[in-house]
C-alpha cells in the first residue's frame, strides 16, 4: 500500500514536472507598422515578446504593397502596434480585416495606436481629407522623430505589455525606465551636438522630418 502511494506521488511529480513548461506564458507576439515602433518595442519588451514590422525602413510608410504573407503575421499576432493618424490607411485596414483575429481589429484589446499620447504637430483646421490631396489630414504622423515622443510612445507599449502580460509589468517597467534613462542622456548630448546648427534652413523631401527639426531648432525650407 505505502509502496504504491509513493508510486502515485511520483506520478502526480513527473507530470507536474513535464506540464510546468507548458504552463510558462508563451511571448507575447507583437506585430508593428514600422520598423521604428518595432525597434521601441523591442527596447521595452526584451527576450518576453517577439516583434517585427510590416513595412521596411526603406520604404515609404504611407504607400506598403499588402503581401498575403503580412495577413499570416498578423493572424498569429497577440498585439499589433501602429503609427495612427492615417499614415497606414492605404494599406492597412484590409490585411487587418482579413487577418480575421479579433484581437488586432481596431479597439480590440491587442490593437494600440502609438500616437495617442505623442504630441502632433500640424493638426489642420477644418475638415480635410485625403480624398483633397492631403496625405497628413489628422497632423502630421512622423511624430516618432522627436525624442521626447520616442519616450511617450515607449510609454504606450510598455502600458499595453503590463496590460497584456500583468506576470511581466516589474520586467517590462523596469526596461522602460532604462530605455527612457538612455534616451535622456542621448538627447542631452545630440541638444549639445545640434546647438552650432540653430536656425539652419532644411529641405526635406517629404514632411517626415517636422518633429526632428523643431526638436533641433532647424528651420524647414520647403519640401520639393
Ligand atoms: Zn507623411
Amino acid at each position: 500500500m505505502k509502496k504504491s502511494v509513493s508510486l502515485v506521488a511520483m506520478v502526480a511529480a513527473a507530470c507536474f514536472v513535464v506540464s510546468s513548461p507548458a504552463r510558462a506564458q508563451s511571448k507575447l507576439n507583437v506585430i508593428a507598422t514600422t520598423e521604428d515602433l518595432a525597434s521601441i518595442g523591442r527596447e521595452v519588451g526584451g527576450d518576453r515578446i517577439t516583434i517585427e514590422s510590416i513595412a521596411k525602413g526603406y520604404q515609404d510608410p504611407h504607400y506598403v504593397e499588402a503581401k498575403p504573407s503580412f495577413i499570416l503575421k498578423l493572424q498569429r499576432a497577440d498585439l499589433l502596434v501602429v503609427v495612427g493618424r492615417e499614415l497606414e490607411i492605404g494599406w492597412l485596414p484590409p490585411l487587418i480585416q482579413q487577418s480575421r483575429n479579433g484581437k488586432i481589429q481596431v479597439g480590440g484589446e491587442g490593437y494600440l495606436d502609438a500616437s495617442l499620447t505623442a504630441q502632433i504637430l500640424e493638426i489642420p483646421n477644418g475638415n480635410i481629407t485625403r480624398a483633397m490631396g492631403d496625405v497628413h489630414p489628422l497632423g502630421n504622423p512622423h511624430y516618432w522623430t522627436d525624442p521626447e515622443n520616442g519616450k511617450r510612445i515607449a510609454k504606450e507599449i510598455a502600458d499595453k505589455f503590463d496590460q497584456l502580460r500583468p506576470n511581466d509589468h516589474a520586467y517590462f517597467d523596469q526596461r522602460l525606465n532604462d530605455f527612457t534613462t538612455r534616451l535622456d542622456t542621448a538627447e542631452k548630448r545630440w541638444l549639445a551636438m545640434m546647438a552650432p546648427y540653430k536656425s539652419t534652413k532644411v529641405v526635406t523631401y517629404h514632411k517626415s522630418f517636422d518633429y526632428f527639426l523643431e526638436r533641433f531648432n532647424l528651420e524647414l525650407a520647403g519640401t520639393p
